[in-house]
């Protein structure tokens, strides 16, 4: 059977950029870069040299990558442009928050899709939803961070992880995180929903927020409360913090209480 659109009912007959043609087209044209794939069937990365970045993901259709999509790649690349290349201090507006809160839920569901192999973390009516309003569902968090540049250097890399408890419980939830970065920029998307069905419908999903030693460096930026955020942020993430801040999401400390 043909795989569907992720966001409606077509074919998936076209491929979605994971790093936008506009910002690509803001590197320098002469160089090589490195690219990092994880090869999720075998769980590996494997790097080679390309003349030009072409990660796609073929998870939605002509239709809807024409059209909404198309739109909110042209709100974002108002909204991101200034921030990708240079950290000049700035502040956002929930004009600028929202469509970079919604491209990085986008990124999260391409990634969800990319390699689907268990039913999709979010069922159609979440997806329909933020295909119609760019609605991001309950228990999704974003973080928004600024990473080191050196002059001359490039960086991008996408990573996306599911998890969950692995007790039997009735506060049992899954997990699933995407933490994409281009340039200066870092967005990190946090999803949560409970095992049961009936809690699920009932009850707000679970929420962590960050450890207090990455306030200073990573700043909420979804749920959003309405107001401005001053960017960047105080710190900015090195190479190793990177990782660390990627993955800090790989294992939870939770203590329920006793049913
Ligand atoms: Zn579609």
């Amino acid at each position: 059977m043909a795989k569907k659109c992720v966001f409606c009912t077509h074919p998936a007959d076209s491929r979605e950029h994971i790093f936008s043609d506009w910002m690509l087209e803001m590197l320098p044209s002469d160089q090589r870069y490195v690219v990092n794939e994880r090869i999720s069937t075998r769980d590996k990365y494997i790097r080679y040299p390309v003349r030009k970045v072409g990660l796609k993901a073929k998870v939605v259709c002509t239709p809807c990558n024409n059209n909404w999509m198309s739109d909110l790649e042209g709100l974002c690349k108002t909204a991101m442009t200034p921030l990708l290349f240079g950290d000049n201090r700035t502040t956002l507006t929930p004009k600028e928050i929202v469509p970079i809160a919604a491209f990085a839920f986008k990124t999260l569901l391409l990634a969800n899709h990319k390699d689907l192999k268990a039913a999709p973390f979010f069922p159609f009516a979440i997806r329909r939803a933020f295909r119609l309003s760019l609605r991001i569902p309950d228990g999704v968090h974003i973080w928004m961070a600024t990473r080191e540049v050196l002059a001359g250097k490039y960086y991008g890399f996408w990573k996306s992880q599911s998890g969950g408890t692995d007790q039997e419980s009735p506060f049992g939830f899954r997990s699933y995180t995407c933490t994409w970065n281009f340039q200066n920029l870092i967005l990190q998307v946090l999803a949560t929903k409970w095992d049961n069905k009936e809690r699920r419908r009932t009850v707000s999903p679970i929420s962590f927020p960050q450890g207090s030693d990455w306030e200073g460096a990573s700043t909420l930026i979804w749920p959003s409360d309405g107001n401005n955020i001053p960017w960047p942020p105080p710190f900015y993430l090195g190479d190793n913090a990177i990782e660390r801040f990627r993955d800090r999401w790989n294992a939870f400390a939770v203590q329920f209480p006793s049913a």
